[in-house]
């Protein structure tokens, strides 16, 4: 039987970014979409990292096909995990709706092709942490697996063990850890190392945040800011000015020379990440031990860190890793594809696009449309400068 209406598609790409393991949908994501009458075209391959093969996405109810340019040029849905090349943006159609992590903050010039291509761009960084929109918050998702495997790479070099051990041949004293920034990488970090049975001592410049690190068994370091609140907007961190962040960066060198292994991951939302460990504060630590910088992709919180560089500075491993979620693709994929799919609900319904531009998340997410930047903070970034 002929269909007499061309069903909509939804296109599953391969990643093409180095390093990039991740896939925005997986096989078990695809039911709910199929059931709505959606086509799924998958670029093959796209999955393999992931542990999702092609014959799994062809069981779930998907086609598979070789050529990406068609995956780009016929889906009208795509979601993504990063931002797609100039030359692939170039071939989506006009209203194709494209949904990643597309750093439409950091790099909004990235985006030009599609911009100006009419394709309909939302962010998953810009979903807003509001409790509705939790089951959307891909940064969270990622945030928590990064937290994890920051504090196995550094348990994976330390040449020292986490526990406590009593042994015939006498006692093991616990690993130190020292976690800067108790968010959801930082808490998630902390719960790793305690179950891997680390000593943790836990830093942050919100106040709330000491009841949570108590609760995960850490103890809490206090600051005194010097009466300054570094709670913002949001329940967010808020910049501090650098007389505040001195005063932090006095009492993270003395943690840091007790610290077996330091992980940072302090950041403020929409600034460079804040600077907390000098030079001097590296260079006081014990020898083997183990600083992990998480916030390298925002810059990092040590001086010395170099993003995306691993470094040997006298003694000390320094880690910046930009993409430890890509470490552990079948997990961070998973999900992530269950954000997106969330995400996805606000956006096709009955397998249509309507998007209801009045819904908050919608409006905070969407960085251009019908070929206008319409994220304030996007299109400011990307009006030209005076004398360009
Ligand atoms: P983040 O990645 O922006 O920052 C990580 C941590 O760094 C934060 O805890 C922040 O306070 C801390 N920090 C910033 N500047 C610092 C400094 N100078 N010194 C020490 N620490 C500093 O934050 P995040 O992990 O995404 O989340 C932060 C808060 O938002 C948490 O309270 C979290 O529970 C909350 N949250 C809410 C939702 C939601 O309601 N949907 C979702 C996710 C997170």
């Amino acid at each position: 039987m002929h269909r007499v209406e061309a069903s909509l598609q939804v296109g599953i790409l391969k990643e093409m970014q180095p390093g990039e393991t991740r896939v925005a949908l997986l096989p078990e994501s695809l039911k709910g979409l199929l059931a709505q009458g959606v086509t799924v075209l998958v670029e093959s391959g796209a999955g393999a990292l992931s542990g999702a093969s092609d014959e799994a996405y062809i069981g779930a109810g998907a086609v598979v096909g070789t050529d990406r340019a068609l995956v780009l040029a016929t889906s009208q849905i795509l979601p993504v995990v990063q931002a797609p090349s100039a030359e692939d943006q170039a071939r989506l159609q006009p209203g194709a709706v494209l949904i990643g992590f597309m750093r439409a903050l950091e790099a909004p010039q990235a985006l030009a092709t599609a911009i100006a291509g009419k394709v309909t761009i939302f962010s998953m960084e810009l979903v807003p942490r509001i409790t509705r929109a939790q089951a959307m918050d891909a940064l969270s998702s990622m945030a928590t697996v990064a937290g994890y495997k920051a504090v196995i790479e550094a348990a994976n070099i330390l040449p020292r063990l986490f526990p406590l051990l009593m042994t015939a041949a006498g006692t093991i004293a616990p690993a130190k850890v020292f976690i800067i920034g108790a968010g959801v990488a930082g808490l998630q970090a902390i719960a790793t190392a305690r179950r891997l049975g680390a000593v943790v001592e836990a830093y942050d410049v919100r106040a709330a945040a000491g009841e949570q690190v108590r609760s995960l068994g850490a103890k809490f370091l206090d600051v005194d800011l010097g009466g300054i609140s570094g709670e913002g907007e949001g329940g967010y961190a808020r910049e501090l000015s650098e007389e505040a962040l001195e005063r932090g960066r006095t009492l993270i060198a003395q943690a840091c020379a007790r610290a077996d292994v330091v992980i940072t991951t302090a950041q403020v939302p929409g600034r460079p990440a804040p600077l907390l460990i000098r030079r001097g504060a590296v260079e006081g630590m014990k020898p083997g031990s183990v600083l992990v910088d998480l916030a390298a992709p925002a810059g990092g919180n040590c001086e010395l860190t170099k993003p995306g560089v691993a470094q040997n500075l006298g003694g000390v491993r320094l880690l910046a890793p930009m993409n430890l979620a890509a470490q552990v693709p079948v997990h961070a994929s998973q999900l992530y594809a269950r954000n997106v799919l969330n995400f996805l609900g606000l956006i096709l319904k009955k397998g249509e696009i309507s998007p209801d531009f009045s819904d908050e998340i919608l409006t905070g997410t969407c960085v251009a449309r019908d070929g206008e930047a319409v994220h304030p903070r996007v299109a400011a970034l990307l009006q030209p400068k005076a004398g360009e």
